[in-house]
């Protein structure tokens, strides 16, 4: 199916999930801050998955419907037009386990990810590796049955809450650095595991620092062979960047279409009009180039640095959306008369951090797509 999002043959599937979506889309907003943020993020991801929308695209054998990629977009593109929350973002590290993981590792973890039963966190960054993701230097000592991990990781989302984490560690100190890496996955109940929130400037505890002291991971907890940890990230990163972004689009055009609402109602000067035309352009861009990948994905293609133009898009044009929204709401959002407007303007700075800086984006654009000389 190459249609991408406008394909005549998804008209039956859309009409039955907006019903859906009609009955069962959370009214209430979505809560501001931590663990509560975190509950009606289940009680959501439950309702979806109990509605048969969760997995779309996945193999039927770990939980999913085996649809074509594009009925995920569908799903995103409903769910933003209807104004409802997000679709839990867990693809991308689900996608490391279904490409790289054991039968057993399959079975046993994906349907309760896709379930909502258990909540996983990625545990890449460190204090001394982010952008350069290789440098991390958490470590996984081989002791007979068990590796002891000893070490730091840093701005792990969802950490304080998960049952288990995606961890990268390094088990072969003499190799070169991109090959002494292995994938871990770990229960975040065992001992020795401490996790600190981090308290984000709108208040929010979304990430955290999580500190392994002596933790025993039995060592067929390792995903693919040990040594293959730089593999399964980069297929990580490459699900987190790339396609998480379908479906943004309708979200960004619904927040677009409040903000020339409010516009038309309150009038607007002549540097706010232009942004609101930029922003028009910016989503009307990002729709035409989702559509395009979402013809590459149902090729059966993993993403790969492709995934960074999606990235670049989406980012410029959360932040455009959100900082125009700040101009035109006035002292509102900082007197305290709409906070919400006000968190998700500071949660859009994130966005060109989180998942690979904006600049480590335009290197691998540079680089990998365009082929230009590598940089120093
Ligand atoms: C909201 C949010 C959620 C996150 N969730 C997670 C998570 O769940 N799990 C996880 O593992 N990580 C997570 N992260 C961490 C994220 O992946 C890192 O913050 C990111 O990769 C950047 O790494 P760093 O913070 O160490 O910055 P650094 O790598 O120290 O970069 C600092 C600055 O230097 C620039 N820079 C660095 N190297 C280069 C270069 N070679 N060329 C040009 N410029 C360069 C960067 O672009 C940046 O501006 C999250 C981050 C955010 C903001």
């Amino acid at each position: 199916m190459t249609g991408g999002l406008d394909d005549p043959r998804l008209a039956e599937f859309r009409n039955e999930l907006r019903a859906w979506l009609a009955e069962h889309a959370p009214r209430e907003p979505v809560p501001l801050h931590g663990e509560e943020r975190a509950r009606y993020g289940a009680v959501w991801h439950r309702s979806l998955h109990q509605g048969g929308w969760m997995g779309l695209s996945w193999p039927e054998a770990y939980g999913g419907r085996g649809f074509p990629a594009v009925y995920e977009a569908v799903l995103n593109d409903e769910i933003g037009r209807a104004g409802a929350p997000a679709a839990p973002h867990v693809g991308f590290l689900g996608r490391a386990l279904l490409h790289h993981g054991t039968e057993g590792q399959r079975r046993r973890f994906l349907p309760s990810l896709l379930s909502g039963e258990e909540v996983w966190c990625q545990g890449f960054s460190e204090p001394g590796a982010g952008s350069d993701l290789a440098a991390l230097s958490t470590r996984a000592v081989l002791l007979g049955d068990h590796y002891l991990v000893n070490g730091q990781k840093i701005w792990t989302s969802d950490a304080a809450w998960a049952d288990w984490c995606l961890l990268l560690v390094r088990t072969d100190p003499d190799a070169p650095k991109h090959r002494g890496i292995s994938a871990l996955v770990v229960d975040m109940a065992t001992p020795g595991i401490e996790v600190r929130p981090i308290v984000q400037i709108n208040g929010d505890t979304e990430f955290n620092e999580v500190f392994f002291t002596d933790v025993a991971v039995p060592v067929d907890a390792v995903v693919g062979a040990p040594g293959d940890g730089w593999r399964i990230a980069m297929t990580t990163v490459g699900y987190e960047r790339g396609p998480a972004d379908v479906g943004f689009s309708s979200r960004y055009a619904r927040l677009l279409a409040e903000l020339v609402a409010l516009a038309r109602a309150n009038g607007v000067d002549e540097q706010q009009r232009l942004a609101l035309a930029r922003a028009h352009v910016q989503v009307e861009v990002l729709r035409a180039h989702v559509n395009r990948s979402l013809a590459r994905r149902d090729d059966g293609a993993v993403p790969g640095p492709e995934g960074s133009v999606d990235k670049l898009l989406s980012t410029r044009t959360e932040q455009l959306l959100h900082h125009t929204a700040m101009d035109l709401f006035g002292a509102a959002p900082l007197t305290g008369d709409g906070a919400e407007v006000l968190s998700a303007y500071l949660y859009s700075r994130a966005a060109s951090i989180a998942g690979g800086t904006s600049q480590i984006q335009r290197t691998i654009v540079a680089e990998r797509l365009m082929g230009m000389p590598r940089s120093g």
